[in-house]
């Protein structure tokens, strides 16, 4: 054993203290690099000029995935080559990698250990001799590979312990820079889906908005849940006639079905009051919150539906009027909603909000406030854009003109307030009977125009018989206990059997349901070669 205070062995600790001084200083360079950078990109660069700095390696790059293949991000003069591939995830040195432990790729005889893998991606030109793998939560994030150090040695042990400690000190930070940056790019393609689709409200020319806008809504309600790691959302919509929030959109609802059925408008969550629970001071003071006390949280409304830990919710705002809020609610591992989770929700928000209030107006202009269904006008522009289109692919598209009975009795029995619930249902009705491509129209106070697209003369028969059939079960209940049974005549002229264009399909099916009328009423005519016709015996309804 050496004496501790002989002259030799007091030399050697000196130079030992001396060079872990000098590495100390080394990794505070590090890591003052670390804090003067603020991408993936503009580290890995940093880094690659401090190792060249301090090791002048013959070649040195910087690899990062890009889909399958490792790509290059940085290098210093080899540009010839650009990536390299790991086929079969077995080979030994995806498994030395993966240990996240720079490693040599040459033995002592100087002979390239992985020659096969280096062979195969060409990857002789790196005149590689050390990797450094960087490993975070399991994911290979990056590869460094040095070639000799200051163009001939070999690295000593001592070199590869002070590039360990190195690569682990950025190794992180770049972890987070790759998050990051994900994140950013997903918010990015959001916003630019989400400004697409505002563009196409602007020039109108989508078919079913509101259903195209409600399924896009789910989609970046999910996105916005998982992203953040959060269990479930939900969108809520300013209602102008009740004053209150709406929810119309969730996502992440345990029960599936419920879910589907909240979506669809068939069960209604618990409105909120403006200026009630978080939702409503949300929406009232138009600032964000995030709170992670749950249920501590004195603004908090209670409920009896969930359980609440955390929630972050932001107003919907268009042109400073704010139509409604998004809650994000329970961040997922027991985690709390932070500034990154606000701006990512913000961007999102504001497109969001342009869309949602375009489709807003789009609705409003386009349809019937009593009916909700296409007013006159639009009718019109539909119709014409639907025959173009049949003539264009030689498509049939058919026409039901529909007239409900007796409807001026209703009124002057009843009063006008019956005549408009039998209105609203008989809609109701036309809605729930046609497919999602028809289109049905106000076309006046009790008559209706149904575009059937891609639709010949026989499977309109049925569609009429079957809407004619719905509307007979319709029973409106007075004040008085009296019970209204309304029922509608239907007329049916096809394109291009029966007219070529828009005011001659019109009025063919006008001509057929006039024929209905003179013929009893509560029936279905077709206009027919010149003649009009009763449809009788539809049984496939
Ligand atoms: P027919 O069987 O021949 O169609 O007879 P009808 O009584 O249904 O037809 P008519 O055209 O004589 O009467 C239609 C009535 O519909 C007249 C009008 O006052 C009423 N009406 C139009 N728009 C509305 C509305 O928005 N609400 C209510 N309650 N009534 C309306
Ligand atoms: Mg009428
Ligand atoms: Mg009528």
């Amino acid at each position: 054993m050496s004496d501790p205070l002989s002259s030799e062995s007091f030399f050697q600790n000196f130079i030992k203290l001396k060079r872990e001084v000098f590495e100390l200083n080394k990794l505070f360079e590090v890591n003052n690099l670390i804090n003067s950078t603020d991408s993936f990109y503009t580290l890995a660069e940093k880094f690659i000029k401090f190792i060249k700095l301090h090791y002048d390696p013959q070649g040195v790059a910087f690899f990062a995935p890009d889909g399958d293949k490792f790509k290059v991000l940085c290098d210093e003069n080899l540009s010839d080559f650009c990536s390299f591939e790991f086929i079969n995830k077995g080979e030994g040195i995806w498994q030395i990698i993966e240990n996240g432990i720079p490693f040599l790729v040459i033995d002592e005889e100087e002979k390239n250990i992985y020659n096969q893998f280096f062979e195969r991606n060409k990857l002789n030109d790196l005149h590689s001799m050390l990797w450094v793998p960087f490993v975070q939560e399991g994911e290979v994030i990056a590869i460094l590979t040095l070639g000799r150090k200051n163009q001939s040695e070999r690295y000593t042990e001592e070199d590869i312990s002070f590039i360990k400690k190195a690569s682990s000190q950025i190794s992180s930070p770049l972890w987070k820079h790759k998050q990051h940056e994900a994140r950013e790019s997903q918010t990015t393609e959001l916003q630019k889906t989400l400004h697409n689709i505002s563009i196409l409200y602007n020039i109108g020319q989508a078919m079913n908005f509101i259903d195209d806008l409600k399924k896009l809504l789910k989609i970046i309600l999910g996105k916005a849940v998982q992203n953040i790691g959060a269990q479930k959302g939900s969108l809520m919509l300013y209602d102008a006639t009740t004053e209150d929030l709406a929810v119309k959109v969730v996502y992440g609802i345990p029960d599936k079905e419920v879910e589907e059925k909240i979506n669809e408008g068939i069960f209604e969550c618990t409105r909120i009051k403006i200026g009630e629970g978080i939702a409503g001071n949300v929406f009232q003071s138009k600032r964000a919150i995030i709170t992670n006390l749950g249920s501590d949280d004195p603004r908090f409304k209670q409920s009896t539906e969930s359980k609440v830990d955390s929630i972050l919710c932001i107003p919907l705002i268009v042109k400073e009027e704010v139509i409604g809020v998004i809650n994000i609610t329970n961040k997922q591992d027991g985690k709390f909603f932070n500034q990154d989770d606000l701006d990512f929700m913000g961007a999102l928000a504001n497109q969001a909000a342009i869309a949602i209030n375009n489709a807003q107006l789009y609705e409003l202009a386009t349809t019937d406030g009593l009916t909700k269904l296409f007013i006159y006008r639009h009718f019109h522009y539909l119709l014409d854009n639907e025959i173009r289109r049949s003539n264009r692919y030689r498509h049939k598209v058919s026409l039901l003109m529909m007239d409900i009975d007796n409807f001026k009795n209703i009124n002057d029995t009843y009063g006008h307030q019956v005549g408009d619930e039998v209105l609203r249902q008989t809609s109701q009705v036309i809605l729930r009977t046609v497919r999602k491509i028809d289109m049905a129209c106000r076309y006046g106070g009790e008559e209706f125009a149904i575009i059937l697209p891609e639709t010949a003369k026989e499977s309109s028969r049925k569609i009429a018989e079957r809407l004619r059939h719905h509307i007979e079960e319709i029973a409106v209940t007075t004040k008085d206990g009296s019970i209204v049974r309304p029922t509608i005549s239907v007329g049916i002229s096809s394109f291009p059997d029966d007219a070529n264009t828009q005011e001659e399909i019109i009025s063919k099916a006008d001509k057929a349901l006039y024929f209905a009328k003179r013929n009893g009423k509560n029936c279905v005519a077709e206009f027919n070669q010149d003649d009009c016709y009763i449809i009788q015996d539809v049984t496939a309804y």
